[in-house]
C-alpha cells in the first residue's frame, strides 16, 4: 500500500524542497534513500535522463529500485537497453505490464493502431497501457523518482524536486528538474553509461514505437510524440500530469 496521507506537512516540504533546491542530485537521492529506503522506487522510461539518474541513484544504493511500463509496443532498441542496464549494474529491473484482458477487448472493438484514429482513441491506448499498469506499480511505494527536467517544456517547467503526488497517494522526486538536455548527455558520455541508440538517430524523446518519430533539427524535443495531432501542448500521455495547484 502506498501512504494513507502525506508524511510531510504544506510548511516541511516547502522547507524539504528549499534545501534540496541547493543540493546536488546525489544529495537528492541520498535523502530519498535514507527517507523512503525500498519504498521507493524509480519509474524509468529508459530514455538518457532516466539512464543519468539510475547511475546516480545506484552508486548510493547497489539495490535501487528500478522500474518500467513495458506497454508492449515499444521499439527493439529499448528491449535491447532493458538488458544491457541489467547487466551493467546488476538490477533486477522489475516490469509492469498492461492488463491483456483489457488489452484485447480494446483491440477487438477498436483495432490495434487505434490511437492514428483520434486522440480520444490514443488517450485511451495510453490509458490501457501507460496509466493503469503505472497505478499499479506505484500502489506499493512511498516514494517514485523520476528523470523530468523543467525545461523540457509543458507543465514540467513549474515542477518542484519534491511534490505530493495526490494521484498515486505518495512522494515524487524529480532529481534532475535543474538539468539541461546537454549535461544529461555530457555525463552519459562521461561516465560509459548506456542508453538508447535511437538517441543518435534523432529521438530526444522515446516511447512506444508507433507514437514516436525523429525530430528535424530545431524542432521542439517533444516534437517527435504522437506527431499526427497537430497540438503542440498534447505532449503528455497521463504518468506525469501536474495537479492543478502546481500549474
Ligand atoms: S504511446 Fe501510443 S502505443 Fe503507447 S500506449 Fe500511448 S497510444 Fe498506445
Amino acid at each position: 500500500m502506498a501512504l494513507t496521507k502525506p508524511r510531510f506537512s504544506e510548511a516541511e516540504l516547502t522547507s524539504i524542497n528549499s534545501q534540496l533546491e541547493q543540493a546536488t542530485t546525489r544529495d537528492v537521492l541520498e535523502w530519498v534513500d535514507q527517507t523512503f529506503g525500498d519504498r521507493a522506487a524509480q519509474m524509468s522510461s529508459f530514455g538518457l535522463e532516466d539512464q543519468a539518474l539510475f547511475h546516480i541513484y545506484w552508486t548510493i544504493n547497489a539495490n535501487a529500485r528500478l522500474m518500467t511500463l513495458d506497454t508492449l509496443r515499444l521499439p527493439t532498441e529499448t528491449y535491447t537497453l532493458f538488458d544491457q542496464t541489467k547487466l551493467r549494474y546488476g538490477v533486477e529491473v522489475e516490469y509492469f505490464y498492461p492488463d491483456l484482458k483489457a488489452v484485447g477487448e480494446m483491440i477487438k472493438e477498436r483495432g490495434n493502431n487505434l490511437f492514428y484514429r483520434g486522440v480520444a482513441n490514443r488517450k485511451m491506448c495510453c490509458g490501457v497501457r501507460k496509466v493503469e499498469p503505472l497505478g499499479r506499480a506505484l500502489s506499493e511505494l512511498d516514494a517514485w523518482v523520476t528523470g523530468l527536467r523543467r525545461d523540457q517544456g509543458m507543465d514540467r517547467g513549474s515542477i518542484d524536486i519534491v511534490e505530493w503526488d495526490d494521484a498515486h497517494s505518495n512522494y515524487k522526486v524529480n532529481p534532475l528538474a535543474n538539468w539541461s538536455f546537454e549535461q544529461v548527455r555530457e555525463f552519459v558520455d562521461e561516465n560509459e553509461i548506456p542508453y538508447n541508440e535511437l538517441h543518435d538517430r534523432g529521438y530526444p524523446s522515446l516511447g512506444c514505437a508507433p507514437c514516436t518519430r525523429a525530430i528535424e533539427h530545431g524542432e521542439d524535443i517533444r516534437a517527435g510524440r504522437w506527431w499526427w495531432e497537430g497540438d503542440p501542448d498534447a505532449k503528455e500521455c497521463g504518468i506525469h500530469i501536474v495537479a492543478p495547484a502546481q500549474r
